[in-house]
């Protein structure tokens, strides 16, 4: 019987991954909240239903509901919500959950699930670099107070605070390096987090900010983290301006008719901003150094898997 399965699979989990990686869960929120909080961010609450969510540079399932018989979606992340919130905010953030029904491809990566927390945070009036400075903080910041809490030998014996800055590499020179799963490569190879950034149009969805100086380059970032965790964080600066938005969906050879809610607040006026989310349970798999995200997540919802 599957709901036999189910149960012993929930019973039978390894129970000190798991209350390590819940009780660093508890102090990677903590460090956060505090971190923004202090900094003047304000906490929304999150979106989980909407008409409108991030369209994804890759293909997932799109679960559509019926909403008092409105069209609504499950949020993949709060990227619009986030642009609209300064609309009336400065600085806000959210630990905000995601549903993604990714590719069955991926579910051997140990990183990804189908449900899953980003902390998505955006600035007003702020570019590119102010944000990757406070990631940079943060996660020294945490890491430090989760060191202070749990004993070496729980956690990932790599794990250290990092000198800042990290280091910066351009998309096309990681590419020219190391060809194209360069990610893998050099995230593996690396002692320290590191970013990516201009990452090429094609790459990214329509809302992260084209330069102005070096067409087709965006500027926005990922951070790597060391040791072969991969993926940590992507974020950057976004598109505001009604125009401009416009034409980078032709780009992608999206339909506007799509994003009407997000053309209509532009033409409004939206503020130029910069943010970044970053997966809370990946953070947690690797501070606890841990090969499978599913062993440090409670209710891990599993690719391609029934699940709790
Ligand atoms: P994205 O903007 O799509 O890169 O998502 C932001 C961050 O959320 C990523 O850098 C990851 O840390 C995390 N993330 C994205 N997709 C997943 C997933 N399927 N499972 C777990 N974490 C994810
Ligand atoms: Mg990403």
């Amino acid at each position: 019987m599957i709901e036999e399965r189910l149960i012993e699979e929930f019973v039978e989990k390894d129970k000190t991954k798991l209350l390590t990686g819940t009780r660093v869960n508890t102090i990677v929120r903590g460090s956060m909240k505090h971190f923004l909080d202090e900094k003047g961010f304000l906490e929304i609450n999150p979106v989980i239903i909407s008409p409108i969510s991030d369209p994804l540079n890759h293909p997932v399932d799109d679960p559509v509901l019926s909403y008092y018989g409105y069209k609504y979606r499950l949020t993949k992340s709060m990227i619009f919500h986030k642009q609209l919130a300064l609309i009336h905010f400065e600085k806000i953030y959210s630990f905000s959950p995601n549903i993604r029904i990714e590719p069955v491809e991926r579910k051997n990566t140990g990183r990804h699930l189908a449900e899953f927390t980003q902390l998505d945070l955006e600035v007003r009036d702020k570019g590119r670099d102010f944000v990757m400075g406070l990631a940079e903080e943060m996660l020294n910041l945490t890491i430090s107070n989760v060191r202070k809490v749990i004993e070496p030998k729980l956690l990932n014996p790599l794990l250290k605070e990092y000198s800042m800055p990290f280091r910066r590499v351009r998309y096309l020179d990681a590419v020219s390096a190391y060809g194209r799963d360069f990610e893998s490569i050099m995230s593996s190879e690396a002692k320290e987090p590191f970013w990516i950034i201009d990452i090429p149009l094609e790459e990214r969805e329509f809302y992260d900010r084209e330069k102005e100086e070096e067409k087709g380059v965006l500027m926005d970032m990922d951070l790597i983290y060391p040791n072969g965790y991969g993926e940590a964080i992507s974020g950057g600066e976004r598109e505001f301006s009604y125009e401009r938005i416009l034409e980078r969906i032709a780009k992608k050879g999206q339909r506007k008719e799509d994003y009407s809610l997000l053309l209509e607040a532009s033409r409004r006026g939206l503020h130029p901003s910069a943010g970044f989310g970053i997966g809370i349970e990946r953070l947690v798999r690797f501070i606890v150094g841990s090969k499978d995200i599913s062993d440090v997540v409670l209710f891990p919802k599993e690719i391609g898997k029934y699940v709790l």
